[in-house]
């Protein structure tokens, strides 16, 4: 089995800052992925507000951000982490404190860092039943060229709702917009849910302690209830869900990692 100083769950920015930091300090780093590099941001197709940058669409400043990890040499795999176990054998030396079992693989490592991010909200099982056999996206910019020139509707009441509904506008013959649990229109072709976001957390099963919408519970630094488990980015309790603060987590998380290998 590869052991490793530390594995990170979730290539995202978080989990690729972490990843870079880690690396500068000389760390044997393994990313693991289980959907897209980069994570929920690469559906962006223009972000605004990261310094530096007038615009640039997610997924570039993603594939910068990816060169710049894989140039430092980190390693990565397209896996999906199903469980995490500490190992409390009295022989296993430090790389083997933790064990990490993927869809394929088994690793061990001396620490974890949790970067999963969120994923979107899934709709209630009375509007699942209302679609019928119409297909449900989470995405208007992945998803919504499909329909163009047919009626869909945006389910949902915030800003992500208004945000899938404009750039709708400009593709579909009409756009219908209804509230969470309202019954789908008859006349729509594809439904759009946009009704808030989820962390990716239930698969930690008690490893660290999350609050009771399922974020982990952390301090400033990234450390969780468990010793040698950590936390950074959007599934991390936390008042700002931004790329600038998830980079923040992973810069932070990497030097208390770093110390907390060092020790
Ligand atoms: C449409 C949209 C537009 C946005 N626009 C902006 C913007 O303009 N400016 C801004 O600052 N922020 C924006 N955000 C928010 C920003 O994208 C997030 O704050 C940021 O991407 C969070 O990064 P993260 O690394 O914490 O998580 P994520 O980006 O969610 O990455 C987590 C990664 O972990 C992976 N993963 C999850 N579970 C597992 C598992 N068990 N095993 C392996 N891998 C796993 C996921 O596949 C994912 O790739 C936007 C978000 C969306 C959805």
């Amino acid at each position: 089995m590869k052991k490793y100083d530390v594995v990170i769950v979730g290539a995202g920015i978080a989990g690729m800052t972490a990843a870079i930091y880690l690396r500068r300090a000389e760390k044997s780093v393994l990313v693991l992925e289980s959907g897209v590099i980069g994570g929920q941001i690469v559906s962006a197709l223009e972000v605004g507000n990261w310094p530096g940058e007038m615009r640039i669409s997610g997924k570039e400043l993603m594939d910068k951000i990816y060169h710049q990890m894989n140039n430092l040499g980190a390693e990565i795999e397209y896996e999906e982490v199903l469980k995490i176990e500490k190992n409390t054998g009295v022989d296993r030396d430090f790389l083997e404190r933790f064990l990490v079992k993927t869809d394929e693989n088994k690793y061990s490592c001396g620490a974890i860092i949790i970067a999963v991010g969120t994923e979107p909200r899934k709709l209630s099982e009375k509007q699942v039943l209302s679609a019928g056999s119409r297909p449900i996206s989470y995405c208007a910019t992945c998803d919504g060229a499909l329909y163009k020139g047919k009626p869909v509707v945006v389910v949902g009441s915030g800003n992500t709702a208004k945000h899938e509904m404009r750039y709708l506008e400009n593709i579909a013959s009409k756009v219908y917009h209804i509230h969470h649990d309202e019954p789908i229109p008859e006349e729509a072709e594809a439904v759009f849910a946009a009704i808030g976001r989820v962390p990716k957390t239930q698969f930690l099963n008690g490893l660290v302690e999350l609050d009771s919408c399922g974020y982990v519970k952390a301090e400033e630094d990234g450390r969780t209830s468990c010793s040698g488990v950590f936390v950074a980015g959007d599934c991390r309790t936390k008042k700002v869900r931004q790329l600038v603060t998830a980079a923040g987590d992973g810069a932070t998380v990497a030097e208390t990692v770093n110390s907390f290998l060092d020790k």
